[in-house]
């Protein structure tokens, strides 16, 4: 039980206070700023304790979070941040980029009410950052090398979250990713002012000192082939995304001035690292930029294309605000830094100039019509058509799963939309048809979470060392007979 049972009652609900607006729109740091440990402390103190933990159910890794927040109570911050990694591989990682009003913070109790949640993901992700300025490491001091060897393709979230609970079972891992730095997504998607690549940076040094071997600018199926892994380790973990964009389809989507969300945002990013300014097609000062689509990769647009020095920026979704699929707190930013939202418009054709540029896109406002399967469905309006002003148009409409050919020539079942299928008739959680082949997150769920790849990274891993084990013991059995 909490030491201060009732302490919301006169603490408010805080989270750590964000840069102002007219300053962050400058640049591409991070926008949220840390908690004092002491204010740390008295946000955990909010903590009811309310016996059923809603929150670690809501958690897909299902933290410890009340226990932990004890911990941070009592100013027992080391502690605290071993308890979150007993969970979570990446725990600095997600308390920066979950969506925890969907998911721990919209469960807590105390949302319930008028008090608001407890900031469980600024306490995580504040434990975690001042852990490791004080030196926490993960101990592995107590671990066996087992001699046992997985390839791992895909330095994603859930290749990461895979490799470190690989080596925490003394099972060597090697990480083959196409891209030179690790992180998938948490490096080339998510802008980094929500998630500064030094934390990734950071974290690629931590699984190094884990024993954790990358091998960086390598295609599996161009650089070195998918049979060589299976021959060469005792198993494999494929968790290389999604990364299909959905077509809308959309007439004009050729024009010059028509971007795609992620090569977009990968190109900024990637230009960023490289510490480049931005190349004319995104240079947006003075331009009127529309961003279609209302998910947490179209709030990325919006502010990044803010940060590009857009005259304008317009988001457009075909639903109401209430039925967006983002985060609202991702919502809020982009409404702080100047983002319009136009809601129930479809957009229906993107039109262009004598010179085949971008000028407009033609929209017409949706009703919501509930039948009864799930979330209102946006039906068009008769006569109801207009243009909007735009020189630039993103295209933010989400991805499909990207299954490499060398997956079904394994034998690896896929579903007719493409996604790896895992655990199905017997086989262990995230095995997949092949015995020796797991797969964990957007290229088995379809573009998801951080979170819940990192997940099936460690059920994966979890279920690689039980068949591994379970093989050494059979083996043994065997020679003994
Ligand atoms: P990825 O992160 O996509 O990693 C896959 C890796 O596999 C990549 O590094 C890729 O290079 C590598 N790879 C693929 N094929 C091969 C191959 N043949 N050989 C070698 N390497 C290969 N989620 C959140 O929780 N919060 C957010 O705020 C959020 N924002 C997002 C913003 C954007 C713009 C996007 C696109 C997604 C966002 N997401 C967010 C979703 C989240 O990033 C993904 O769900 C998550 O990264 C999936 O992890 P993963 O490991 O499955 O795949
Ligand atoms: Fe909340 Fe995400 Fe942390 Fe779980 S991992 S407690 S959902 S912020």
């Amino acid at each position: 039980m909490s030491d201060k049972l009732f302490q919301f009652l006169d603490v408010p609900r805080q989270t750590p206070r964000t840069v102002p607006v007219a300053i962050r729109v400058l640049g591409y740091g991070e926008i949220s700023g840390d908690f004092a440990a002491p204010q740390a402390g008295t946000q955990a103190e909010r903590c009811l304790d309310c016996g059923n933990p809603y929150c670690e159910h809501a958690c897909p890794v299902h933290n410890y979070i009340p226990d932990w927040l004890k911990l941070v109570q009592h100013g027992r911050i080391m502690e605290a941040a071993t308890l979150m990694y007993e969970t979570n591989p990446l725990p600095e990682i997600c308390g920066r980029v979950c969506p925890q009003d969907r998911l721990c913070e919209g469960a807590c109790t105390l949302e319930q009410t008028d008090f608001g949640a407890v900031t469980i993901g600024s306490v995580e992700r504040w434990v975690t950052d001042e852990a490791l300025r004080r030196g926490w490491r993960p101990d592995l001091s107590a671990v066996r090398e087992t001699g046992r060897r997985v390839a791992i393709v895909g330095a994603g979230p859930a290749g990461l979250a895979c490799a470190d609970r690989l080596r925490r079972a003394g099972i060597a891992a090697d990480v083959y990713d196409r891209q030179p730095e690790i992180g998938g997504l948490l490096t080339y998607g998510i802008p980094p002012f929500k998630l500064d690549k030094q934390v990734m940076r950071l974290r690629h040094e931590l699984l190094e000192g884990m024993g954790v071997r990358f091998l960086l600018g390598r295609e599996v199926g161009r650089d070195i082939e998918f049979g060589e892994l299976l021959d060469d380790y005792d198993a494999v973990f494929v968790g290389t995304g999604a990364y299909t964009y959905v077509d809308g389809k959309l007439p004009g989507r050729e024009l010059h001035g028509v971007h795609d969300a992620l090569p977009f945002l990968i190109g900024n990013t990637e230009r960023l690292l490289r510490d480049e300014p931005p190349p004319p097609a995104f240079d947006l000062r003075g331009r009127h930029v529309v961003v279609l689509g209302g998910g947490d990769t179209g709030m990325d647009c919006n502010r990044t294309a803010i940060r590009l020095g857009a005259a304008s920026v317009t988001c457009v979704y075909r639903r109401d605000e209430a039925s967006m699929p983002g985060s609202a707190r991702e919502v809020g930013y982009s409404r702080e830094e100047g983002v319009n939202f136009l809601f129930q418009r479809q957009p229906l054709e993107i039109l262009g100039d004598e010179h085949g540029r971008a000028r407009a896109v033609r929209v017409v406002e949706t009703e919501l019509v509930d039948d009864g399967h799930g979330r209102p469905r946006p039906r068009n309006v008769e006569g109801s058509e207009s243009e909007l002003r735009a020189d630039v148009v993103i295209q933010a409409f989400g991805f499909l799963p990207s299954p490499p050919d060398w997956l079904a020539s394994h034998g690896v079942k896929l579903a007719s939309s493409g996604r790896i299928v895992t655990g199905a008739g017997g086989a262990l959680p995230q095995q997949t048809s092949h015995p020796r082949i797991f797969a964990g997150g957007d290229n088995v769920r379809g573009a998801d979470l951080v979170v819940r790849a990192v997940h099936d990274g460690r059920e994966a891993a979890a279920s690689i060392a039980r068949m591994l084990a379970e093989a050494e013991a059979e083996a043994e059995a065997a020679a003994a007979v």
